[in-house]
């Protein structure tokens, strides 16, 4: 039997986007209101002040009407301007790509960069800003979900705090999925979105912005207002008695609401443990079947996405369309430097459940098994079946 590619797949196991939460789904089918009609509005507000309670921000996070790419670029254009030297802390793709938004500002780059298997050390960190203390705005991006590893952020935040200077912190593969928040890694930019651990669809961006970085934006020149990219523009909107900069995206604002009571009611610490136990699972059982996590220690390995390393003589553009067309089974390729070279298992918001991670073992011990590179496939099933158990 196969899977035509037009057909839709069984299960998408991928690391954005997601699978959405059924509770999201109803919340984006809710009414579409008038954005200043005072039931939206008093919506609007509650679920800022409720990622507030959770993001753990200083101040009322800002919704941006967009994927977090575009509060990545915004908060390049509006934190960084041409004075500054930026320490940008390279462990992935998406850090790296940051530099090109944070060249734009006119300021000085400086790059700690380690290779994409490996992690950022906070010794690193306190060095490279010993030798540049002129360093005003340091960058990182938590989880660099194209290498399926997590630097420490919290231990990171501590030593930039410690110098002073500004932190700009990219978690969209991490909220939700992990504990961290604005608090725990002392971000004064704290840039996230519901399309990955939250499960909603690919729409929104969150930012948790410090005082600081209030205080920065509003002293930077170079800062857009009356424009797509503004933060600035959004700062007070939040407020049910305050205008929209311009309309806000409705019915994503209502899927939001719905992945937070979620959130919530289940409870972070058992979100995060059902995220952390079905990595341990997919890891196993990957293991158990004499392949390699892309992650160079396991330690450096992500709760929310496990990177299986690309087996000599394999396509792994074919290896995934071969889990799909076999299995039904959705999985994510690498992007830039990684693409090609690993494939990663998503687990983020409802596709967390342990016994996904038996799924996904066995569907790729079974197609690399077609392809002619044969693995020991019931080792890999009981190996994350035994890990679920004693988790
Ligand atoms: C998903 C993601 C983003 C948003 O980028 P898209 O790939 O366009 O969705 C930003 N940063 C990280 C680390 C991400 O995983």
């Amino acid at each position: 039997m196969r899977y035509a590619t037009t057909a839709l797949p069984v299960l998408t196991l991928t690391t954005g986007p997601v699978d959405a939460y059924p509770a999201v789904l109803r919340g984006l089918a809710s009414p579409v209101l008038y954005d200043y009609d005072p039931a939206f509005q008093t919506t609007y507000q509650r679920v800022c002040e409720t990622l507030k309670s959770v993001v753990r921000s200083e101040t009322v996070p800002v919704l941006l009407h967009g994927e977090p790419v575009l509060a990545l670029e915004a908060a390049a254009a509006s934190l960084i301007g041409p004075g500054d030297v930026v320490l940008n802390l390279v462990s992935g793709v998406y850090a790296k790509g940051f530099e090109g938004w944070a060249a734009r500002s006119g300021a000085e780059i400086v790059e700690l960069a380690v290779p994409y298997d490996s992690v950022i050390e906070p010794s690193a960190v306190a060095e490279a800003l010993r030798q540049r203390p002129d360093v005003t705005i340091v960058a990182a991006c938590h989880h660099d979900t194209p290498s399926g590893t997590v630097n420490p952020i919290d231990e990171i935040g501590a030593v930039v705090a410690r110098h002073g200077a500004l932190f700009l912190v990219d978690t969209v593969s991490s909220f939700g999925g992990m504990p961290v928040d604005a608090a725990s890694c002392r971000a004064d930019m704290f840039i996230t979105g519901p399309n990955k651990c939250l499960g909603c669809p690919p729409a929104l961006s969150i930012l948790g912005v410090s005082e600081r970085s209030w205080a920065k934006m509003a002293a930077t020149a170079t800062a857009p207002r009356d424009s797509i990219l503004s933060i600035l523009d959004w700062r007070d909107a939040w407020r049910a008695d305050r205008p929209f900069p311009f309309t806000p995206s409705v019915a994503e604002v209502n899927g939001l609401e719905a992945a937070l009571d979620l959130y919530i009611a289940e409870g972070p610490d058992a979100v995060w443990a059902r995220h952390a136990l079905t990595a341990k699972a997919c890891r196993a059982g990957i293991l158990a079947m004499g392949l390699s996590l892309w992650p160079r220690e396991e330690r450096f390995a992500s709760p929310t996405c496990t990177a299986v390393r690309t087996p000599v003589g394999i396509d792994e553009a074919a290896l995934r369309a071969e889990i799909r067309a076999r299995y039904g089974v959705v999985l994510s390729s690498g992007r830039g430097e990684t693409l090609g070279r690993l494939t990663r298992i998503g687990h983020m918001g409802p596709t967390a459940q342990p016994i996904h991670a038996v799924t996904a073992v066995a569907a790729f011990g079974g197609a690399l098994a077609a392809l002619g590179h044969a693995v020991d496939v019931g080792r890999g099933v009981a190996a994350a079946l035994a890990a679920i158990d004693a988790g």
